[in-house]
């Protein structure tokens, strides 16, 4: 059923964020992007599994064994219908899948056909830990739901902007070209919806994004555009995060193999999952638990948080310069959006060099919602954004279904 509103048709279309042990879902009222409902099928392939829903300002939770992607997307769609959201999932036009590595095969979103999962399937050995969960995110509501159109938008698209100069590696260039080595980023989707929001409400034309959550990465964007963004190869790279390195010398990686007797995939995995705050600390990847042992005075805290702060502010001082000079600094995801005192520690890194006047009271009230937090003598406008991917996504859904591409 088809409703038509001033002039356009509204439409419910699904975004999605399978992962390898949880499978987030939104269900969107376009283009009014009202959310029907959200929530997550978590700690896929336990008998214990988790399954949400939030809808109407109510949330369900059910623990229930949850053994695979299939089971997760029959969960999802039973309470669609069981909570009365739709009344026949038939109402639902398009499934937006979220996929973090499209490698050098999509610089936009995609359709989601049978070369899309090939190419995805291709780029696993790029993104070992999220490609086979997105396919069988893609799979299992493909299975339930074979007449319904589904595209894959791609956390790599947003960076395909970038020159050259900005995305290559200096290694012998037969590596590069035989394997695809090169900078690729991530967060696109989150650094495109802040780049929409800066452009279109701000008037900004040089943005320096701060995506800075337990994944972290920033990006530098002109006229709309990524010129450079900090994560790599994979998100590995760029700047510390909750568990993960993020740019270093990679004789580390030589060093440490012959120190400590490990593998370069034991150490890779080390720093992925076992280094960043968790590592430097010892505590937790998790900037709250964080804070807290700063407050107590925990030397490794400190230290940390400091480094975190100066690596975020370097990136920002070059993209500075990238851009020759810029309008707006935006913070957002988890850490960016809700931790006062980690914005404090980056912003007092760079106010000098770049004419920052803050707003520290402002600085404090924001936390999870957008507000403006530099003075109007500020050089730099600087702003916490909350991010919102899965609205790019119901967005492509929604423009591909009006403009028939689907
Ligand atoms: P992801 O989507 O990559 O899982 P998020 O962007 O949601 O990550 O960020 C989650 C992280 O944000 C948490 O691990 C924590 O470090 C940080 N965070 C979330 N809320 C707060 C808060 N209120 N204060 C400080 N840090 C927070």
């Amino acid at each position: 059923m088809r409703i038509k509103k001033e002039g356009n048709y509204m439409y419910k279309v699904m975004a999605v964020n399978a992962g390898s042990s949880s499978l987030k879902y939104k269900l969107f009222e376009m283009p009014e992007e009202k959310v029907l409902c959200s929530g997550v099928a978590d700690r896929i392939g336990h008998e214990d599994g988790i399954f949400v829903i939030k809808y109407d300002g109510k949330k369900v939770e059910e623990t229930l064994p949850i053994l695979d992607h299939t089971r997760g997307v029959e969960l999802v769609l039973q309470a669609l219908t069981k909570y009365g959201i739709v009344k026949s999932l038939d109402e639902i036009k398009c499934v937006g899948h979220r996929v973090v590595q499209g490698g050098k095969y999509f610089s936009h979103s995609a359709e989601f056909d049978a070369d899309t999962e090939d190419k995805i399937d291709m780029l696993t050995p790029l993104d070992p830990l999220h490609a086979q969960a997105h396919l069988l995110g893609y799979r299992a509501f493909k299975a339930a739901m074979p007449n319904v159109p589904a595209i894959a938008v791609f956390d790599t698209a947003f960076h395909q902007t970038m020159e050259p100069e900005d995305y290559l590696y200096p290694i012998p260039f037969e590596y590069t070209e035989k394997y695809d080595v090169r900078r690729y980023g991530a967060h696109g989707t989150s650094h495109n919806y802040l780049a929409n929001k800066g452009v279109k409400d701000y008037g900004a034309k040089r943005i320096i994004s701060c995506h800075i959550g337990s994944g972290s990465s920033l990006c530098a964007i002109a006229d709309g555009k990524c010129v450079a963004t900090s994560m790599g190869l994979t998100p590995l790279g760029g700047v510390m995060m909750g568990t993960r390195t993020g740019d270093m010398d990679p004789s580390v990686m030589d060093y440490l193999a012959t120190c400590t007797g490990k593998d370069v995939h034991e150490l890779y995995n080390i720093f992925n999952k076992k280094s960043g705050f968790l590592g430097m600390t010892g505590i937790s990847n998790d900037t709250r638990d964080i804070e807290d042992a700063v407050h107590k005075g925990n030397e490794r805290a400190i230290v940390a948080s400091k480094v975190f702060a100066r690596r975020i502010a370097d990136t920002i001082g070059s993209y500075f310069v990238r851009l020759g000079g810029a309008d707006l600094i935006i913070f957002s995801a988890g850490i960016g959006e809700n931790a006062p005192y980690f914005r404090k520690l980056i912003l007092d890194d760079i106010k000098e060099a770049l004419g920052l006047v803050i707003d520290y009271e402002a600085n404090e009230k924001a936390r999870g919602i957008e507000m403006v937090i530099s003075k109007p003598e500020s050089k730099i406008k600087v702003v916490v954004i909350p991010t919102d991917e899965e609205v790019m996504i119901a967005r492509d859904c929604y423009t591909r279904i009006v403009n028939g591409r689907i």
